[in-house]
């Protein structure tokens, strides 16, 4: 379900149109974020109209409504940089052994470049091997499997990636193009 489109209708001053209002309480039944904002916002509103004395100033559920915003962008943006620091960290971790042997003072830098390199080589053959291993472990369970259990696992499969694709979306860059 689409959060934002409900988020924006529970702040409405006005009445809803009837349809929206049903769909706005379908949702409600099965989201507790939106009741939990609900909920939060009616104690709001019911705090001011207790306080008769102060009118609510003009336009005030705008500001809540972006102050509401500005703290789920804080979230995300957080989010956003805890995945970069740990994308960051794991490719210095894969970078360490290659600059460590650049800063190595005995041999002259062209000879580091080349031992690099061969260590770098001497991964292509594990790498070789992995695969090997990994198709014929899926050529076997081709064989194994019956049609529709295969089918069935290519569809999780296939559903794990869009998952995860949602996923890297969400966290690092998808949401932040949004006004
Ligand atoms: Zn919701």
């Amino acid at each position: 379900m689409n959060h934002r489109f409900f988020e924006e209708r529970l702040f409405v001053d006005e009445p809803l149109p009837e349809e929206e209002a049903v769909l706005l309480e379908e949702h409600l039944q099965t989201c507790e974020r939106c009741r939990a904002l609900r909920a939060a916002w009616q104690e709001t509103e019911l705090e001011l109209k207790l306080t008769q004395w102060v009118s609510p100033l003009e336009g005030f559920s705008q500001r809540w409504r972006e102050r509401y915003a500005h703290q789920v962008k804080v979230a995300q943006q957080r989010r956003a940089f805890a995945v970069f620091l740990l994308t960051s960290a794991a490719a210095a971790f894969f970078a360490f052994p290659f600059f460590a042997l650049l800063a190595a003072p005995s041999q002259p830098l062209w000879l580091k470049i080349v031992i690099a390199l061969y260590n770098f080589s001497a991964l292509l053959p594990l790498i070789d091997g992995i695969s090997t291993f990994l198709f014929t472990v899926f050529r076997v369970v081709v064989q194994v499997l019956p049609p529709s259990l295969e089918l069935a696992f290519g569809v999780a499969f296939l559903g794990l990636i869009l998952i995860w694709l949602r996923m890297l979306r969400k966290f690092s860059f998808g949401r932040f193009r949004q006004p």
